[in-house]
């Protein structure tokens, strides 16, 4: 009798221990994204679903603050299928973005891709852990559009330069950098993206883009904007 209540006093933390490992590899992973993130990452195509404001649950995921990545998770083969299908996304012939943050294809982390149209051949490049340090220079009223907002186009007020800061995910390192003009504008859009602003919070005034619509309307007949199941709540 003795013996085996020393059995079951051992035994039933063994038990309980492993249950609580077990548990913490279901929610997440070895390269520390969670298993959700997995799911949409890797349950779609190279071209990522974008969310929009006109679906509330879209919307709950475009308005929430954004979490940064860590060490390993920059490191991780994950980190890189993820830049690939950021890029990917935003040059779509049914999105054609000049910019998009990660809240936009439903994952909640500070990264987002950026075309330079300052660098030679106007690259894609990805920015984890991005933050604007300063903002400089005049207020120009700029025109933009979003992807995630559909039809609408607006004349946001926007500061001329930029000091950003972000984590290069080769050495890990905090590297600093001084964006001027349309190059900046895209920054402030898409790092407002990060904190769950949009730029029709900030715009002096929307309207509505014929053109766009028109657009939006032909891609959307040909079943390019259907919302996946990973993406369904
Ligand atoms: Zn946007």
């Amino acid at each position: 009798m003795k013996k085996q209540n020393t059995f079951l006093r051992l035994a039933v933390p063994v038990l309980l221990c492993g249950i609580i490992v077990v548990g913490c590899r279901l929610s997440g992973s070895r390269s520390g994204f969670t298993r959700e993130e997995r799911r949409i990452l890797f349950e779609q195509d190279s071209i990522l679903y974008v969310t929009v404001v006109t679906d509330p649950s879209d919307s709950l995921i475009l308005r929430t603050p954004c979490a940064d990545l860590s060490d390993k998770m920059l490191k991780s083969k994950d980190f890189r299928l993820f830049s690939e299908k950021l890029k990917a996304t935003v040059q779509a012939p049914w999105e054609d973005g000049v910019g998009i943050a990660a809240p936009q294809v439903g994952i909640s982390r500070r990264v987002i891709c950026v075309q330079r149209f300052d660098k030679e051949g106007e690259p894609f490049e990805v920015y984890p852990n991005i933050r604007i340090d300063s903002l400089f220079g005049a207020v120009t009223l700029s025109t933009e559009g979003c992807l995630s907002v559909p039809d609408l186009r607006g004349y946001v007020p926007r500061r001329e330069g930029a000091v950003i800061s972000y984590t290069d995910p080769e050495t890990l390192t905090r590297v600093s950098e001084t964006v001027r003009d349309f190059t900046a504008v895209i920054f402030q859009h898409e790092c407002d993206h990060l904190d769950g602003i949009l730029y029709t919070d900030r715009a002096d005034s929307v309207f509505f883009s014929e053109r766009s619509a028109a657009e939006r309307m032909y891609y959307d007949s040909l079943g390019y904007y259907v919302k996946p199941s990973v993406l369904i709540r």
